[in-house]
């Protein structure tokens, strides 16, 4: 049996890997790391005890050599997917999230160095906030070739969303650095997702706050008649096919050495809108501007992402199914469905 180490087993992404690790016909054995005993024993029981699947407590993963026990105690392990960040824009301190997104990336790799010969594939779930600057123009053409460079001070300053961005490529730089400077036997991919959307993988998971890219939807859903429609808008794609990337992406050796960008069209906070409204007309949401996502999204940069696609090889889940299953799993908890 393959050994696979997935570093944040609690998270939103890393909860869908763990399913389709632990179902996949490859028979993988699972290690998880998580933050305390009360939340790995919650998520081995979330699964229903499967054999297959175990964990190990990484309090912190800044923390000096934190993942050193993790692979001496699995030094059997061949794969290390490392989703394990802090995903939030509520800090104006560059530290908070800077210091874990990559002190928490070099610690991993330090340990396998140390710790993890048999280890032959790192995936480093990345994003693409560590692809694309802020300040490309609608006529640029993104690939897994830029990198957003906005990680100085100057750059960065104390806006939470830059903060956060920059995390994802410092952290980023760091992984391929690393296997740059040291002699490793192992292959790197990072997986670069825009916002993932669609359901938690267990329904009684959905609070009232829920992850930070989940949460865009959640709002969506609480905002009253007459609130204002918030700006937003990105990039998206499923949980589900995030998760299956990660798979893939240490499955097949076209991977190796490549940054993966997930994407599968963009979005407003209208467009968001609009489906909901269409497909819950009784939740009595506002109307906003129907529609005037087409002009906002003019201004937003293309994304080519053939190459991704080339290799993962499969198709994506569509933007309806993506916001229906989060909808309705969202209405649900509320008991409003
Ligand atoms: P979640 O917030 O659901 O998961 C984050 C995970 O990281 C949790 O398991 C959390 O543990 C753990 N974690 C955070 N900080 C620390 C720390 N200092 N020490 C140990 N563990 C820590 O977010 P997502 O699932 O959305 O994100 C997972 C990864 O995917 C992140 O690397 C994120 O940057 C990346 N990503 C996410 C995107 C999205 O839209 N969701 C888009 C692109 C990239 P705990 O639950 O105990 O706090």
């Amino acid at each position: 049996m393959t050994k696979v180490i997935v570093s944040g087993g609690t998270g939103f992404i890393a909860q869908h890997i763990l399913n389709q690790l632990i179902k996949s016909n490859n028979n993988y054995n699972v290690v998880f790391t998580s933050r305390s005993k009360e939340k790995g024993d919650k998520v081995i029981n979330l699964f229903e005890k499967p054999k297959n699947l175990s964990y190990e407590i990484v309090e912190d993963v800044a923390a000096p050599r934190a993942f050193d026990h993790v692979l001496q105690h699995h030094s059997d392990a061949s794969v290390f997917l490392h989703t394990a960040s802090p995903f939030h824009f509520k800090t104006t301190d560059p530290e908070i999230l800077i210091k874990p997104a990559v002190e928490g990336t070099k610690n991993v790799f330090l340990a396998i160095e140390k710790y993890g010969k048999n280890i032959k594939k790192v995936v480093v779930t990345s994003s693409y906030a560590s692809i694309a600057r802020t300040d490309k123009k609608p006529t640029d053409i993104i690939t897994e070739k830029d990198w957003n460079t906005q990680t100085t001070p100057e750059e960065i300053g104390n806006n939470p969303v830059f903060i956060y961005r920059a995390s994802k490529s410092l952290a980023e730089q760091e992984a391929w650095s690393f296997i740059k400077n040291h002699q490793v036997n192992f292959k790197l991919s990072t997986i670069n997702p825009v916002f993932v959307f669609g359901p938690q993988l267990f329904d009684s998971e959905v609070k009232s706050e829920l992850n930070t890219s989940s949460e865009v939807i959640n709002k969506i859903i609480n905002l009253k008649p007459d609130d204002k429609i918030p700006p937003f808008k990105g990039g998206w794609i499923d949980v589900r096919d995030v998760a299956k990337a990660h798979l893939l992406a240490f499955e097949k050796n076209d991977a190796e050495g490549e940054r993966i960008i997930l994407y599968n069209g963009n979005f407003t906070d209208q467009t968001i809108l609009d489906f909901i409204n269409s497909k819950f007309p009784k939740l009595n949401l506002p109307k906003g501007d129907p529609g005037s996502d087409k002009k906002a999204l003019e201004s937003v940069p293309k994304v080519d992402d053939s190459k991704s696609r080339r290799i993962l090889g499969f198709k994506y889940i569509d933007f309806d199914t993506s916001i229906d299953d989060s909808v309705k799993q969202i209405l649900k908890a509320k008991g409003e469905l």
